[in-house]
Protein backbone atom coordinates (compact mmCIF):
# COMPACT_ATOMS: atom_id res chain seq x y z
CA UNK A 1 0.00 0.00 0.00
CA UNK A 2 1.55 3.53 -1.04
CA UNK A 3 2.23 6.08 1.71
CA UNK A 4 -0.08 8.59 -0.14
CA UNK A 5 -2.79 9.57 1.90
CA UNK A 6 -6.05 10.48 -0.72
CA UNK A 7 -9.15 12.29 0.56
CA UNK A 8 -12.34 11.98 -1.09
CA UNK A 9 -14.32 15.42 -0.60
CA UNK A 10 -18.37 15.81 -1.87
CA UNK A 11 -18.81 18.32 -4.24
CA UNK A 12 -21.23 21.28 -4.17
CA UNK A 13 -22.26 22.60 -0.44
CA UNK A 14 -19.98 20.30 1.68
CA UNK A 15 -16.94 21.15 0.19
CA UNK A 16 -17.05 25.24 0.91
CA UNK A 17 -17.71 24.32 4.94
CA UNK A 18 -14.79 21.39 4.54
CA UNK A 19 -11.91 23.13 3.14
CA UNK A 20 -11.61 25.37 5.60
CA UNK A 21 -11.37 22.69 8.49
CA UNK A 22 -8.98 20.81 6.42
CA UNK A 23 -7.26 24.45 5.68
CA UNK A 24 -7.37 24.35 9.93
CA UNK A 25 -5.69 21.21 10.06
CA UNK A 26 -3.08 22.12 7.72
CA UNK A 27 -4.09 20.60 4.30
CA UNK A 28 -4.81 22.85 1.67
CA UNK A 29 -4.98 22.20 -2.27
CA UNK A 30 -1.74 24.12 -3.98
CA UNK A 31 -4.84 25.82 -6.83
CA UNK A 32 -7.98 26.79 -6.22
CA UNK A 33 -10.75 24.14 -6.65
CA UNK A 34 -13.75 26.91 -8.27
CA UNK A 35 -11.25 27.54 -11.29
CA UNK A 36 -10.51 23.94 -12.02
CA UNK A 37 -12.09 21.53 -14.33
CA UNK A 38 -9.76 18.81 -12.13
CA UNK A 39 -10.97 16.62 -10.21
CA UNK A 40 -7.74 15.10 -8.58
CA UNK A 41 -5.61 17.93 -6.55
CA UNK A 42 -2.03 18.19 -4.92
CA UNK A 43 -1.90 19.87 -2.10
CA UNK A 44 0.37 21.41 0.18
CA UNK A 45 1.69 18.33 1.97
CA UNK A 46 3.11 16.32 -0.92
CA UNK A 47 2.10 12.82 0.38
CA UNK A 48 -1.54 13.90 0.55
CA UNK A 49 -4.00 14.51 -2.74
CA UNK A 50 -7.62 15.44 -2.61
CA UNK A 51 -10.07 14.11 -5.07
CA UNK A 52 -13.82 15.89 -5.80
CA UNK A 53 -16.24 14.02 -6.33
CA UNK A 54 -20.24 13.10 -6.26
CA UNK A 55 -21.14 13.24 -2.77
CA UNK A 56 -22.91 9.65 -3.49
CA UNK A 57 -19.72 7.98 -4.48
CA UNK A 58 -17.65 9.11 -2.02
CA UNK A 59 -18.43 6.12 0.40
CA UNK A 60 -17.47 3.32 -2.77
CA UNK A 61 -14.22 5.25 -2.89
CA UNK A 62 -13.33 4.80 0.53
CA UNK A 63 -14.31 1.15 0.86
CA UNK A 64 -13.09 0.09 -2.17
CA UNK A 65 -9.68 1.60 -0.80
CA UNK A 66 -9.29 4.12 -3.82
CA UNK A 67 -9.62 6.99 -1.38
CA UNK A 68 -8.26 6.37 2.16
CA UNK A 69 -10.40 9.16 3.44
CA UNK A 70 -13.63 10.69 2.21
CA UNK A 71 -15.76 13.41 3.84
CA UNK A 72 -19.74 12.36 3.43
CA UNK A 73 -23.21 13.33 4.49
CA UNK A 74 -24.18 11.33 7.15
CA UNK A 75 -27.42 10.70 4.93
CA UNK A 76 -25.64 9.36 1.98
CA UNK A 77 -23.66 7.41 4.56
CA UNK A 78 -27.03 6.18 5.47
CA UNK A 79 -28.38 5.24 2.30
CA UNK A 80 -25.12 3.75 1.08
CA UNK A 81 -24.49 1.27 4.30
CA UNK A 82 -20.65 1.49 6.37
CA UNK A 83 -19.35 -1.65 5.16
CA UNK A 84 -15.41 -1.58 5.11
CA UNK A 85 -15.62 1.68 6.72
CA UNK A 86 -14.99 3.47 10.15
CA UNK A 87 -16.80 6.74 10.66
CA UNK A 88 -14.23 8.45 13.14
CA UNK A 89 -15.02 11.91 13.72
CA UNK A 90 -18.24 14.15 12.80
CA UNK A 91 -17.41 17.31 11.33
CA UNK A 92 -20.25 19.37 13.30
CA UNK A 93 -21.26 20.74 9.56
CA UNK A 94 -24.41 21.05 6.82
CA UNK A 95 -26.44 20.23 9.65
CA UNK A 96 -30.06 18.95 8.65
CA UNK A 97 -32.55 16.42 8.83
CA UNK A 98 -33.88 13.61 6.80
CA UNK A 99 -37.53 13.59 7.69
CA UNK A 100 -40.86 12.37 5.79
CA UNK A 101 -43.41 14.85 4.94
CA UNK A 102 -46.48 15.40 2.99
CA UNK A 103 -48.99 17.63 1.82
CA UNK A 104 -50.13 19.98 4.83
CA UNK A 105 -52.95 19.49 6.93
CA UNK A 106 -53.56 16.09 5.30
CA UNK A 107 -53.46 12.71 7.62
CA UNK A 108 -50.85 10.12 6.52
CA UNK A 109 -52.69 7.29 4.42
CA UNK A 110 -53.10 4.44 7.05
CA UNK A 111 -52.91 1.41 4.51
CA UNK A 112 -50.17 0.97 2.38
CA UNK A 113 -48.29 4.29 1.80
CA UNK A 114 -46.27 5.27 -1.61
CA UNK A 115 -43.46 7.47 -0.73
CA UNK A 116 -40.90 9.24 -2.91
CA UNK A 117 -37.70 9.44 -2.45
CA UNK A 118 -34.07 9.18 -3.44
CA UNK A 119 -33.01 7.48 0.08
CA UNK A 120 -34.75 4.17 -0.68
CA UNK A 121 -32.87 2.10 1.58
CA UNK A 122 -33.13 4.67 4.32
CA UNK A 123 -37.25 4.67 3.50
CA UNK A 124 -37.39 0.63 3.41
CA UNK A 125 -35.51 0.64 6.36
CA UNK A 126 -37.87 3.20 8.61
CA UNK A 127 -40.66 2.38 7.42
CA UNK A 128 -40.40 -1.63 8.17
CA UNK A 129 -39.34 -0.59 11.65
CA UNK A 130 -42.43 1.52 11.73
CA UNK A 131 -44.39 -1.45 10.72
CA UNK A 132 -45.53 0.61 7.90
CA UNK A 133 -46.50 -0.90 4.59
CA UNK A 134 -44.94 1.44 1.91
CA UNK A 135 -44.06 1.00 -1.61
CA UNK A 136 -40.98 3.30 -2.07
CA UNK A 137 -40.61 4.82 -5.06
CA UNK A 138 -36.79 6.07 -6.69
CA UNK A 139 -36.65 9.71 -7.65
CA UNK A 140 -32.96 11.61 -8.38
CA UNK A 141 -34.18 15.25 -7.42
CA UNK A 142 -37.57 17.41 -6.54
CA UNK A 143 -39.32 14.92 -4.32
CA UNK A 144 -41.52 17.62 -3.39
CA UNK A 145 -43.07 17.80 -6.41
CA UNK A 146 -44.69 13.82 -5.88
CA UNK A 147 -47.24 14.50 -3.68
CA UNK A 148 -48.39 17.29 -5.80
CA UNK A 149 -48.64 15.26 -8.95
CA UNK A 150 -49.96 12.42 -7.42
CA UNK A 151 -46.84 10.24 -7.67
CA UNK A 152 -46.66 9.62 -3.94
CA UNK A 153 -48.65 10.06 -0.50
CA UNK A 154 -45.28 11.18 1.29
CA UNK A 155 -41.74 11.54 0.66
CA UNK A 156 -37.97 11.10 2.29
CA UNK A 157 -35.89 13.81 1.76
CA UNK A 158 -33.46 16.36 3.81
CA UNK A 159 -35.21 19.32 5.87
CA UNK A 160 -33.06 21.93 6.89
CA UNK A 161 -35.31 25.56 7.25
CA UNK A 162 -38.18 23.33 5.93
CA UNK A 163 -38.55 26.24 3.26
CA UNK A 164 -38.53 24.10 0.48
CA UNK A 165 -41.36 22.13 2.11
CA UNK A 166 -44.02 25.36 2.72
CA UNK A 167 -42.96 26.82 -0.81
CA UNK A 168 -44.75 23.40 -2.34
CA UNK A 169 -47.61 23.22 0.61
CA UNK A 170 -46.13 20.78 2.17
CA UNK A 171 -44.89 20.42 6.02
CA UNK A 172 -42.27 17.70 7.86
CA UNK A 173 -43.61 14.85 9.53
CA UNK A 174 -41.29 12.48 11.38
CA UNK A 175 -37.61 12.19 11.80
CA UNK A 176 -35.95 9.83 10.80
CA UNK A 177 -32.16 10.99 12.04
CA UNK A 178 -30.46 13.82 12.38
CA UNK A 179 -27.71 14.40 10.00
CA UNK A 180 -24.24 15.92 9.92
CA UNK A 181 -20.79 15.19 7.56
CA UNK A 182 -18.34 12.82 9.01
CA UNK A 183 -15.07 12.05 7.90
CA UNK A 184 -14.85 8.16 7.38
CA UNK A 185 -11.52 6.03 6.61
CA UNK A 186 -10.99 2.65 4.83
CA UNK A 187 -10.63 -0.23 7.42
CA UNK A 188 -7.43 -1.75 5.59
CA UNK A 189 -5.67 2.21 5.46
CA UNK A 190 -6.97 2.57 9.18
CA UNK A 191 -4.43 0.06 10.08
CA UNK A 192 -1.94 0.20 7.02
CA UNK A 193 -1.09 4.03 7.35
CA UNK A 194 -1.54 4.36 10.96
CA UNK A 195 0.98 6.62 11.47
CA UNK A 196 -0.02 9.08 8.78
CA UNK A 197 -4.13 8.80 9.49
CA UNK A 198 -3.74 9.19 13.10
CA UNK A 199 -2.01 12.91 13.60
CA UNK A 200 -4.77 13.67 10.48
CA UNK A 201 -7.11 12.76 12.61
CA UNK A 202 -6.54 14.93 15.80
CA UNK A 203 -5.70 17.84 13.74
CA UNK A 204 -9.04 17.39 12.15
CA UNK A 205 -10.34 16.89 15.83
CA UNK A 206 -9.18 20.09 16.65
CA UNK A 207 -9.75 21.94 13.85
CA UNK A 208 -13.43 21.43 14.55
CA UNK A 209 -13.95 21.88 18.12
CA UNK A 210 -12.12 25.43 17.52
CA UNK A 211 -14.99 25.95 15.12
CA UNK A 212 -17.42 24.90 17.47
CA UNK A 213 -15.76 27.28 20.11
CA UNK A 214 -15.85 29.89 17.86
CA UNK A 215 -19.94 29.30 16.87
CA UNK A 216 -20.68 28.95 21.35
CA UNK A 217 -18.77 32.71 21.55
P1 LIG B 1 -34.65 23.72 3.30
O1 LIG B 1 -35.56 24.38 2.30
O2 LIG B 1 -33.80 24.71 4.05
O3 LIG B 1 -35.42 22.80 4.26
O4 LIG B 1 -33.62 22.83 2.50
C1 LIG B 1 -34.05 21.65 1.93
C2 LIG B 1 -33.33 21.32 0.66
O5 LIG B 1 -31.98 21.75 0.64
C3 LIG B 1 -33.32 19.81 0.56
O6 LIG B 1 -34.23 19.42 -0.43
C4 LIG B 1 -31.93 19.42 0.24
O7 LIG B 1 -31.82 19.08 -1.12
C5 LIG B 1 -31.10 20.66 0.48
N1 LIG B 1 -30.25 20.58 1.69
C6 LIG B 1 -30.37 21.34 2.80
N2 LIG B 1 -29.43 21.05 3.71
C7 LIG B 1 -28.68 20.07 3.16
C8 LIG B 1 -27.55 19.34 3.61
N3 LIG B 1 -26.96 19.56 4.79
N4 LIG B 1 -27.05 18.37 2.80
C9 LIG B 1 -27.61 18.14 1.60
N5 LIG B 1 -28.68 18.81 1.12
C10 LIG B 1 -29.22 19.75 1.88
Amino acid sequence: MSKQLILALSKGRILDETLPLLADAGIAPIEDLGKSRKLLFDTNLPDVKLVIIRATDVPTYVQLGAADLGVAGKDVLLEHGAEGLYEPLDLEIARCKLMTAGVTGQLPALARRRVATKFVNVARRYYAEQGIQAEVIKLYGAMELAPLMNLADEIVDIVDTGNTLRANGMEPRELIAHISTRLVVNKAAMTMKHDRIKPLLARLESAVKKRQAQFAE
